[in-house]
């Protein structure tokens, strides 16, 4: 009962918060909490390669020369905007100050641009945080994604489906190979996700390293096929 209308309450403030745009504060022709002007203005993606949403210079290429060489596990990486200003501000503010409103704002724009077409996952799993990190932050920025997703697609989201078993630190400084030994091993998939097509979710890929070995983790388990979808991509 107390969550519950503690649950009410936050709705409202972060309701309320939307009436104004969260970047500029103009009130006109709010959606999801931001106005038309800052809507247009933010760093759009655009062509990109399809495994791993790597920005393409030349719009006839599909894949990345690394994902040519060695094709990644996920079979498609959708994303929609470039990690820059002010995509990036309002991804920090939502990770770390505990604006919520911001990513629900960034995450309710990308549930109607990256849209999936008749080939839908089956089941939307965020990128999970170590219990300790989510602890300390009270939430899991990739699982608030996955619920504006989930509920704008109708898609079932299980964020247990997929648990991060040992911590790793800030990733921040480290190549993608390093990340990649970082990481190896630090997730558990719930077996069932057995024969089903997931779609992983998670806020920023940067070098995509956590991206791969959650998604080794998922098909190890069973799954058929993985999707990724995140609100950023670093260049
Ligand atoms: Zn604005
Ligand atoms: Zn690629």
């Amino acid at each position: 009962m107390v969550m519950r209308l503690l649950g009410q309450l936050l709705e409202r403030s972060i309701d309320r918060h939307l009436a104004v745009c969260i970047l500029c504060r103009s009130g006109a022709e709010i959606e999801y909490g931001i106005c038309a002007p800052c809507r247009r203005d933010l760093p759009a993606l655009g062509h990109a390669c399809a495994s791993c949403a790597l920005p393409l210079p030349n719009t006839t290429d599909h894949h990345c020369p690394r994902c040519l060489r060695k094709p990644p596990p996920q079979s498609s990486c959708h994303t929609c905007w470039y990690y820059a200003y002010p995509v990036a501000q309002l991804i920090q503010r939502f990770k770390y100050q505990r604006d919520l409103a911001a990513g629900r704002t960034l995450a309710e724009l990308a549930a109607r641009q990256l849209h999936p077409g008749p080939e839908r996952p089956d089941l939307l799993v965020p990128v999970p945080l170590h219990w300790r990190k989510q602890l300390s932050r009270g939430y899991n920025q990739a699982q608030l994604i996955a619920d504006t997703l989930g509920h704008s697609w109708r898609i079932p989201v299980d964020n247990r489906a997929l648990r991060k078993i040992t911590p790793t630190g800030s990733q921040q400084e480290l190549r993608r190979s390093e990340r990649l030994k970082n990481l190896s091993n630090s997730f558990a998939c719930d077996p069932h996700v057995n024969g089903l097509h997931i779609g992983l979710v998670d806020d920023v890929i940067t070098t995509g390293a956590t991206l791969e070995v959650a998604c080794r983790a998922l098909l190890a388990a069973g799954a058929i096929r993985v999707s990724a979808y995140a609100l950023a991509r670093t260049p």
